[in-house]
Formats: C-alpha cells, structure tokens, sequence
C-alpha cells in the first residue's frame, strides 16, 4: 500500500515528505488511516541518531490512533470503521514465556518497534506513525474506549503506558507516596495516572516554573531539584520514584529522598547516569531499577483505567510541517506537555 509520512534522512537533517510502502495486508493483520500521532522524546532521539541504531530514512512516531481501514480474513478483534491504537511495539514471538504472559515488551527474541526494527513479514524497515496508513497484526492494535477524546488520547500509547506500568509492577494505591522527576510527557502522565491512583505525588523538576502547571495535574507539590534545602527536607519521604529525565544526569541526589524498601525507577535516559554510591541504597534498602514501556494487555487496562477515571494527557496539537519546531522545543522543554500532530494536515500522496 502507498502512502506518504515525514522522514529523518540522516542525524541532522530535518524531518521532510516521505513517499514509502506499507506491506500487504496479511491474514492477520489490520490496516487503519492515522489520525492523530504523539510526539515522544524518543522520536527525537531515534531521528538523531542519539542512540546509534537509527536506520535512515527514519520515520518516528509510536502513539497511534487512527481508524480501521481494512482487516485480513483471519482479523477477530477489530473492525472496519473501529477506533484503533497502535503504541511502541508491532510484533513479538508470542510463544516465549513473556509473551505468555502477556509481557511482549520483554520478549525473549526481541519485539518489533514500531520504528526502528524489521517488519516480521516483509524484512524491510519499521515506519512508524509520522504517516497516513499503517498496517499492524491485530494482537499489537488495541481498542480506543469511546469516552476517549480520539484527538488527545494518542500519548496514552507510550507516554502513558511507559509510566502506568511501573505505577502498577511497584504497587501503587491509596497512599502511596511517589516522586515524578521531570514533568515533560512521561512526567505529567506518571502525576496524572499516580494520582488518579490515589497516590500522594510530589514533583522533582529543575525549577519553580511548573509549581502552579504540577498542582493542576493533580500533583500534592513541587521540590526544585536544585534547592539543596528542599531536597534535605524531604529525605525518606517517598516510596517510588519515577525518573523521567531524557539525558545523562546524577541519580545520586534523589536516592535519600526514598524511604526504607523504596525504589527509584529509571524510564528516561537510556545509557549512563552517573556514577553510583551504594551508601544510601545498602543503609535503608533502597533500589536502583529501569522499566520499558508495557505489553499489549497492560497497555488496553491502562486505556481502560484512563477511560473510566477521565485521564487524558494535556496536548498541544500540532501540523505535520511544524514537527522540526515542535523538536527544538521539545529539546528545551518548552511543552505543555504532548505534541500531538493532527495527520489531517499531511496530504496523501
Ligand atoms: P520530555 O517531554 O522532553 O520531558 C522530559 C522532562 O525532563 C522535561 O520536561 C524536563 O522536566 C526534564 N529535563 C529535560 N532536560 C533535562 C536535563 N537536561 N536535565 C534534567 N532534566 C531534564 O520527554 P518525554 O517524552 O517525557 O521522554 C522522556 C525520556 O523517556 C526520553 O529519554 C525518552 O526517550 C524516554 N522514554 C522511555 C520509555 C521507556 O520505555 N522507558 C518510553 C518512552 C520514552 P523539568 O523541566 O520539570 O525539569
Ligand atoms: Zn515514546
């Protein structure tokens, strides 16, 4: 199937139209006209190369909602007309003892991302959903409950999902008393779902500037990173910390803040982050852990959750020609707090 997307052609190259083929579909498999499409950090990460593996032309873009257009023979779950997601995965063996368990993201062969991998049916690249049309094996496309606002649901699929699953694996309930640190996308979703949670959230930013944005967003209030006073004051005040922060930056500062058996989990950056001192960890039991985004069965409970308690990110919506803006300002986060790119403004070729 032709269709038209925008595409990286290299590591510093502004993303342009890009005329490409999706496969044919298969017997499994449906294929759906994108609506609208979130702007993670990790597109911008992928179409700059900054973690060494982009294939170029690169087409970024893993949160997805869009219609059905078309299903294979075999296709039960989904209809022509349904609203449909797509997040960060494609594909997975389904047969290994995670994908059992319905955990494709940790598949012991490796999923497929929806950008970045190989198309399991075809061999040639993974083009995500910077496009007009993707075509997608019925497992990996999940439902749009109708409450969801079609047009702001879209970072659910990977902002969403990639902080509701730590939320979940640490048991978060009534009480709990968890830090958010970065409040960019992943961030405000982690206040919004641990809130809506019942958790107590406090914020972990750089500055003041977002006090007012974090307490809107159901946060309980707001520590500057960088307020050494601030940060002594709350030493094991918190049980679960999720770190959001996209680049290399010092863990330390933020390991006192947890409570006996407390755990910071690591979404952001992927790579180094600083050098460790196992002091505050083996003197309360603390831990250091990391969490990649959620499978498919976890990611239609976390639309289901948001669908029943009113979650929805805060968007800014955006033309497809203005995504290289929508990066430069996502590199100086300045966004409130998701990009989220209308496909109506990108013609079909
Ligand atoms: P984002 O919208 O740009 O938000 C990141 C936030 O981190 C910013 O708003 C800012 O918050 C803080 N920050 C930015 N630069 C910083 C710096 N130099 N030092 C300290 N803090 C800084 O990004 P996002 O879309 O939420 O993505 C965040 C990271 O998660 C990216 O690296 C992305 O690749 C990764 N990610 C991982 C997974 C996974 O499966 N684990 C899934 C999706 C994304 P303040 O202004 O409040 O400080
Ligand atoms: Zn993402």
């Amino acid at each position: 199937m032709k269709t038209i997307g925008y595409a990286a052609q290299s590591s510093d190259s502004p993303l342009a139209p890009f005329p490409f083929e999706r496969r044919a579909l298969q017997a499994g498999d449906v294929a759906m006209e994108i609506l609208y499409c979130g702007v993670c950090h990790s597109d911008l990460h992928y179409a700059r190369n900054d973690w060494g593996f982009t294939q170029y032309p690169a087409v970024p873009g893993h949160e997805i909602v869009g219609r059905v257009t078309a299903v294979g023979p075999d296709v039960t779950r989904h209809k022509v007309g349904d609203h449909v997601a797509v997040g960060c995965l494609v594909d997975a063996c389904m047969e290994c003892d995670q994908c059992e368990k319905g955990e494709e993201q940790l598949c012991r062969h490796g999923s497929t991302g929806t950008y970045g991998g190989f198309e399991p049916v075809v061999g040639t690249p993974t083009r995500g959903g910077y496009s007009k049309h993707i075509v997608v094996r019925e497992e990996f496309v999940l439902r749009v409950p109708d409450a969801l606002d079609i047009a702001k649901a879209a970072p659910l699929l990977c902002a969403g999902i990639t902080t509701y699953s730590p939320l979940r694996t640490w048991g978060v309930k009534e009480g709990t008393r968890v830090g958010v640190i970065g409040l960019g996308g992943l961030g405000h979703m982690a206040v919004k779902l641990a809130s809506a949670m019942g958790a107590h959230v406090t914020v972990l930013s750089r500055s003041d500037t977002k006090r007012a944005d974090a307490v809107a967003l159901g946060a309980d209030g707001l520590l500057v990173s960088s307020d050494a006073g601030a940060m002594a004051g709350a030493v094991n005040s918190l049980d679960l910390i999720i770190d959001t922060v996209p680049v290399e930056h010092d863990i330390q500062p933020y390991l006192p803040l947890l409570d006996v058996d407390g755990t910071l989990v690591l979404v952001g950056q992927i790579g180094p982050v600083g050098t460790l001192n196992s002091v505050p960890l083996l003197m309360a039991r603390r831990r250091v852990s990391g969490s990649p985004i959620g499978g498919i069965a976890e990611t239609q409970e976390m639309l289901d959750f948001c669908a029943e308690k009113g979650v929805l990110p805060d968007v800014e919506m955006i033309r497809m020609d203005e995504i290289n803006q929508a990066y430069d300002r996502l590199i100086k986060a300045d966004v409130r707090y998701r990009f989220v790119i209308d496909m109506a403004s990108l013609q079909a070729a």
